[in-house]
């Protein structure tokens, strides 16, 4: 039994090397690795695999095209950044509330010697965070639990991404994109607490208190095809609302994903995550977490967003059933060469519409794969005949009100994936 996604991860064997590692956004040798959540000598343990996966050209060709391929994706980042600047600046935003905005922090002590960060009383850790940490906090004013995502700001400052980036851009991304979106299967991010004048700077998000509802078979990380079919609908259903707004997650995984108490799943950690202005949801080169990653992030320079997500739908159905990852090797390379030419191995006996599933999910061929509203109408997935039901998002409210959002954020949701 795992009861947490922690020991998910270990059982799965991948503590150091996968669920809790990021690779480099940029195959840049110089430059420190986006790695996440454990030390130091782990992180630069990881620059090699990257330099491995992407030496292939000589060295002089390998550089001009790594230059030019860190200035495209620097000029995709800052695109990124201005679209999502754009719409906070003109509330073109998809929540009833906005985010809340503190710029005064007030450390102290309750009665009780508890720390507390204004109106909130620190209770205990429950993650690690990528460049900081997750703590439980609960408000002295409505007696609520939050989770606080917590960063030091001269840290993220100091850790580079990229040639031109450091992490606190990838946080501040973060934070933009959470802070245009509200969705039932997505976590909400209620409050940021940047104080100009400390070092600190606190995300405060719904805090999410479930637990990963693990099955009996003792198979790492299976929940059973009943408990799967609830967590992939709303897994679907999150995923299309962020498609549909243009945003593509980039890491999606259990890990990412809390459950909450009444067994809803919510998509969280937008780190990696990229926002577009239209269509166009061209990436290049993933930084998500390598045994999620799809066959076309593996071999080729760009890929599609979305599509990349819908893999990683997959891999994550993979595990609820089977208990084990689709493709896993002894190294970063040998996981991605796995992932590439390995045919899917289904084992016999599994109930054929969700065998059926799971290809069209894992289908090596992005152009050939599922999307998301085709796995929303399968029949594995339908609940009584019924796909995933259409959620009626903010902007989408407004637009059908015939207010301003109309002519700029109202989106079909259906339609878009
Ligand atoms: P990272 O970018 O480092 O992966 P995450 O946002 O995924 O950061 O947070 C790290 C861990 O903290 C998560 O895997 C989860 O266990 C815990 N966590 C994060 N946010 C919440 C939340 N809102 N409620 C409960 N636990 C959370
Ligand atoms: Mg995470």
């Amino acid at each position: 039994m795992f009861r947490d996604s922690v020991s998910f991860a270990q059982a799965m064997g991948c503590f150091g090397c996968f669920g809790y590692s990021r690779r480099t956004r940029q195959s840049s040798k110089t430059h420190l690795s986006k790695n996440r959540g454990f030390s130091r000598d782990r992180l630069i343990d990881d620059v090699p695999y990257y330099d491995d996966l992407y030496s292939c050209d000589s060295d002089e060709t390998s550089n001009a095209q790594e230059e030019e391929e860190e200035m495209e994706q620097q000029n995709r980042s800052k695109r990124s950044e201005e679209i999502l600047k754009f719409k906070l600046n003109n509330g073109l935003i998809c929540r009833q509330f906005p985010v809340k905005e503190t710029n005064k922090l007030i450390r102290g002590e309750d009665e009780n010697g508890n720390k507390m960060i204004n109106e909130y009383v620190r209770e205990y850790k429950i993650g690690s965070g990528s460049y900081g940490k997750v703590v439980l906090y609960r408000s002295s004013v409505d007696g609520k639990h939050y989770a606080i995502k917590a960063f030091h700001k001269s840290y993220l400052l100091r850790l580079r991404v990229a040639p031109s980036e450091t992490a606190m851009s990838d946080v501040l991304r973060e934070v933009m994109i959470m802070k245009m979106l509200e969705h039932p299967n997505i976590v909400n991010l209620l409050e940021v607490i940047d104080d100009p004048e400390t070092d600190h700077f606190y995300m405060v998000l719904e805090y999410v208190d479930g637990k990963w509802a693990y099955d009996e078979s003792g198979r790492p990380g299976a929940v059973g095809e009943e408990t799967a079919r609830k967590y992939l609908q709303d897994v679907v259903a999150g995923l299309m609302y962020l498609h549909a707004h243009n945003i593509i997650h980039g890491d999606i995984k259990p890990d990412n994903l809390l459950v909450s108490s009444n067994g809803t799943v919510k998509i969280g950690d937008f780190s990696v995550s990229q926002s577009f202005e239209d269509d166009n949801d061209e990436l290049r080169r993933s930084p998500g977490t390598p045994v999620f990653t799809a066959p076309e992030c593996c071999v080729g320079i760009t890929y599609r967003g979305r599509a990349a997500d819908t893999w990683a739908v997959g891999v994550t159905l993979y595990c609820m059933i089977l208990g084990q990852y689709p493709f896993l090797g002894d190294s970063l390379q040998d996981t991605y060469d796995k992932i590439v030419h390995n045919p899917l191995v289904i084992p016999d006996g599994l109930n054929p519409l969700l065998r059926s599933l799971i290809e069209g999910l894992l289908c090596k061929d992005p152009e050939q794969r599922m999307t998301l509203k085709d796995v929303s109408e399968h029949p594995w997935v339908m609940r009584e005949d019924r796909p995933v039901p259409e959620y009626l998002c903010w902007c989408k409210r407004n637009s059908a009100q015939g207010t301003e959002a109309e002519s700029n954020g109202g989106v079909e949701i259906s339609d878009s994936n």
